[in-house]
């Protein structure tokens, strides 16, 4: 008989892996399908995960899949989900792998999806020299000669966010217009010079930045910096299943990642947008988990 899964997890990042964890010690049956592209691939190392800060990605994943291996109700699928749908009582999920899986639950861990400012070759920088979050890596690049590069309304807070790391700061909109009065104000009283015009390029190799050339042929001296990017959803599972957003965009959802729909969870980035970090990702994939398990064993008990 086709199997029922007491929970499809959707999303291999730390949120999907950690429910994976606690879910297989609940001796539930869960299959995990992991479409392998996790938000922080980019970067060489990740930080303030206590006991593997400095860790590399891909190492976090082995760890990790090495630990779920002692479970053997815990199945990992590395594809990608390309629908799910409430079929009446189950979920039914189908996978590219061309495969339908059904189950009781539905866990989406699906991360984000970022989209960086528009400026040439920004990519080749980003996770090495160019970053958007000073708690995972404002330490590696205290005091050096930074730039923010922001297009959006959070140019101000991401510059105020970075100060304690570097003073040694410039603001680049990237032809934007962004700043109040008041900001632009606080701005210079601190010697921070902003940038307003586009970024012809950003020069550097493998990844190091170096300088930061404007169009106006204006020059800037830079070993890193930080990024505001927009974050979007991957997917639309969670519109199709009938979630509410909540004020963020994340997919709105409580202390035991309940969604507005039954049977439906959610945790990590896709879920918490602020604050974005591995930790708080894996600690949300456990509370969902705890949620899974307590909703499964008050509908059987
Ligand atoms: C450049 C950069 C540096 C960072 N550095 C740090 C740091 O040093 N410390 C820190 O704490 N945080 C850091 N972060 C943030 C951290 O990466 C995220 O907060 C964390 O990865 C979120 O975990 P998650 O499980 O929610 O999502 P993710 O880790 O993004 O995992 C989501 C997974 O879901 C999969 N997926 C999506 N859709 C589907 C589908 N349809 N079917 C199957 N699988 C699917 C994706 O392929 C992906 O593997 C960094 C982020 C970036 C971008």
């Amino acid at each position: 008989m086709e199997t029922i899964w007491d929970c499809a997890i959707i999303g291999g990042g730390p949120a999907g892996l950690s429910a994976a964890l606690v879910l297989g010690r609940a001796r539930r049956n869960v299959v995990l399908f992991d479409s392998g592209r996790p938000r922080n691939a980019v970067t060489r190392e990740t930080h303030g995960f206590l006991t593997r800060d400095g860790i590399p990605p891909y190492e976090f994943r082995r760890i990790s899949h090495e630990e779920l291996a002692r479970y053997p109700s815990v199945r990992i699928r590395n594809t990608a989900v390309a629908d799910a749908r409430n079929a009446g009582g189950h979920f039914q999920l189908r996978a590219m792998d061309g495969l339908i899986y059904r189950s009781r639950k539905i866990l989406l861990a699906t991360g984000l999806v970022e989209e960086l400012p528009a400026v040439p070759g920004i990519r080749d920088f980003y996770g090495v020299s160019l970053f958007n979050c000073p708690y995972c890596d404002g330490w590696e690049r205290k005091d050096e000669p930074l730039v923010i590069i922001s297009e959006t309304e959070h140019a101000f807070d991401l510059v105020k966010s970075v100060y304690p790391w570097s003073r040694n700061l410039i603001l680049a909109t990237n032809g934007h217009y962004v700043l109040s009065h008041e900001q632009r104000r606080k701005l210079a009283a601190r010697g921070i010079p902003v940038y307003e015009q586009r970024i012809r390029a950003l020069v550097g190799t493998g990844g190091r930045l170096e300088k930061v050339v404007f169009e106006n042929g204006a020059e800037e001296r830079r070993a890193g910096g930080f990024v505001s990017p927009v974050w979007s959803h991957p997917n639309v599972f969670d519109r199709a299943l009938g979630c509410r957003r909540n004020e963020h965009g994340g997919i709105a959802a409580d202390d035991f990642g309940r969604t507005s729909a039954h049977g439906v969870f959610a945790a990590g980035d896709a879920a918490n947008i602020v604050p974005p970090q591995l930790i708080v990702a894996a600690a949300g994939g456990c509370r969902a988990a705890i949620g899974i398990n307590s909703e499964l064993t008050s509908e059987d008990f």
